[in-house]
């Protein structure tokens, strides 16, 4: 059930986690949302107060660990426990290898691989000690199947997908009640694609979405879906995304 679970968020500010965060919120869930841009955030969060849902903020950059600590102790300060660990902050500034853009590459790493590896060690603790809890990541279909001009982007949504598989595997055998649901979105419309800096690899991938991008509340839904299973059952992994891209 949603209703009265608090949920954690990263990458609130915008897309994704936005929509997820006004879904969520509106079936009863405690939202707290983390994200580096604070007006952003505090406007969702005052939206959702005022359409008479309860959600608190903190800036957070996920590549910090400490920054992922006190999101988990303002969630619990705040609404007194954690269930839900919604890991969804990305990145994807795709170019070709032969670009060498190396700063995003590493850029990537820190926050699409280290920011779910941060947000893991900041929760499981607690997940551990009330034998419940559920981790629910943002992969992407990047993550299924390569493309030129993401190798990086791809190998740290790769990346994603086999954690999130050896966390479910591991709780299962430490019989710690950890859920946990990898998301694997196709084309949504956000702002994802202003991460690109190259422009070829924007061009192309502007022409994709154009074509078949959809709204982040369609992947808000699969998340409200994960979490609202029954606590014993568990849905680990959703292909999301348009029902016309190939
Ligand atoms: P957006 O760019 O709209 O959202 C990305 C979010 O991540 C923003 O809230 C951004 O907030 C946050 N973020 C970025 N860097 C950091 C950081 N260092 N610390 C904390 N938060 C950060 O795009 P989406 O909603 O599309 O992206 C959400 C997830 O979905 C990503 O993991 C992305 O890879 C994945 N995805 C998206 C697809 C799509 O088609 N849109 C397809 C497949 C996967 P801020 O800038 O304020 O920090």
């Amino acid at each position: 059930m949603i209703k009265d679970k608090v949920v954690i968020i990263t990458g609130a500010s915008s897309g994704i986690g936005a929509a997820t965060a006004r879904l969520l919120a509106a079936r009863g869930a405690k939202v707290v949302l983390g994200a580096r841009r604070e007006k952003e955030l505090k406007q969702l969060a005052d939206e959702i107060e005022k359409a008479g849902g309860q959600a608190a903020y903190r800036t957070l950059d996920v590549a910090r660990q400490s920054d992922n600590d006190d999101i988990v102790s303002l969630a619990k300060q705040t609404f007194g426990r954690v269930d839900v660990m919604f890991l969804n902050a990305g990145l994807m500034p795709n170019s070709p290898l032969s670009a060498l853009k190396m700063e995003d590459w590493h850029r990537m790493i820190d926050v699409n691989v280290k920011g779910v590896l941060n947000g893991v060690a900041a929760v499981l603790p607690s997940f551990i000690a009330q034998k419940s809890g559920q981790v629910i990541a943002t992969s992407s279909v990047a993550g299924l199947k390569a493309y030129p001009g993401g190798a990086v982007y791809g190998g740290t949504k790769w990346f994603v997908r086999d954690f999130m598989e050896v966390l479910r595997m591991e709780s299962a055998m430490e019989g710690t009640n950890i859920r946990t649901a990898t998301i694997y979105p196709a084309a949504i419309n956000t702002e994802l694609l202003d991460t690109i800096r190259h422009k070829a690899s924007a061009d192309s991938m502007h022409a994709i979405y154009r074509q078949y991008g959809i709204s982040a509340d369609r992947v808000a839904e699969v998340v409200a879906f994960a979490i609202d299973l029954p606590d014993d059952t568990t849905v680990n992994e959703f292909t999301v995304g348009p029902a016309n891209q190939p």
